[in-house]
């Protein structure tokens, strides 16, 4: 979890507090609590904005928590916590949507008006923005679920229910079974680390290993059929990736953009495919503008 202070000048103060992926948020409640009363001692704060990896309302409601993270979420009611504590406004937002933001304000995204955002991480989180405006959707979900396209038909079962979907062909929490998977399919008798993740296929297979290009390849496939799959649906200029997988970028960028331009259906030419410049604060800096939004 990222605690930040976030003015028109940029990040002002930053804390980062460990989180474990089956966390309940009643417990980090404290946590922010007292970082924003260190926030609010020594600035005079307008809003707390929250950064949500589900689908939630801007005024505070959480309505879908994946991956079990989270889960006693949509039983807070968030905006008396921000009301009752701080007297402050909440404004709540997706996390990729906020990504999205920020990497437009002051990314990789500047100046672009018709930008998709994929993060690549624990799971795949995206987000679409048509001629300036957040795609929103009549249930808050549009343009969030994009790792949830199928890429497979006969693909494994998602956490979402549907089958073969991007996070569940390509994504960290099905790595080892992808991997155990394509590894049974006959590549000899290569052992495979428990708790596979994704620095160490790519750290391999630049090395040399050729399950491990396996592993990679299959996962650039699938991650490049997602994203032409997404460009097909929403039209963008640019495509930015983001996410904890992208510190192999070097590998990633050249592999989607080869696909990009064999496959993508685009009359006027292809994309721009980028990288992500913000990093972990992308979400952060996405605040501000979300805040001249809803202010
Ligand atoms: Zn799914």
């Amino acid at each position: 979890m990222r605690c930040g202070l976030i003015g028109h000048e940029g990040i002002l103060s930053v804390f980062d507090h460990p989180v474990s992926p089956k966390s309940r948020l009643a417990p980090l409640l404290q946590v922010l609590e007292h970082h924003v009363a260190g926030f609010a001692r020594n600035a005079d704060c307008r809003a707390i904005t929250i950064s949500f990896p589900g689908i939630v309302t801007r005024d505070g409601k959480v309505l879908s928590t994946p991956r079990g993270k989270f889960e006693d979420a949509p039983d807070i009611d968030l905006a008396a916590w921000a009301n009752e504590r701080f007297g402050l406004r909440l404004i709540m937002e997706n996390d990729a949507r906020m990504a999205l933001l920020g990497e437009c304000a002051a990314g990789a995204a500047q100046n672009c008006t018709d930008v998709v955002i994929v993060m690549l991480g624990t799971g795949v989180g995206t987000a679409v923005m048509i001629h300036g405006a957040l795609l929103r959707g009549a249930h808050v979900q549009a343009g969030c679920l994009g790792g949830h396209i199928p890429a497979r038909f006969d693909g494994r079962l998602c956490i979402c229910g549907a089958i073969g979907c991007v996070e569940a062909e390509a994504s960290t929490w099905a790595l080892d079974a992808i991997a155990r998977e394509l590894h049974a399919d006959g590549e000899g008798n290569l052992p495979l680390p428990s708790q596979l993740d994704f620095a160490t296929v790519f750290r391999r297979s630049a090395a040399g290993d050729s399950f491990m290009t396996k592993v990679r390849d299959h996962c650039l496939n699938v991650w490049s059929a997602g994203i032409v799959g997404l460009i097909h649906a929403y039209d963008p200029s640019v495509v930015v990736l983001g996410g904890g997988v992208m510190a192999s970028a070097d590998q990633i960028i050249p592999a989607v953009s080869s696909y990009i331009e064999r496959h993508a259906f685009t009359w006027w030419g292809k994309p721009e495919l980028r990288a992500a410049k913000l990093g972990p604060d992308a979400a952060l800096i996405g605040a501000w503008p979300l805040l001249q939004q809803c202010l």
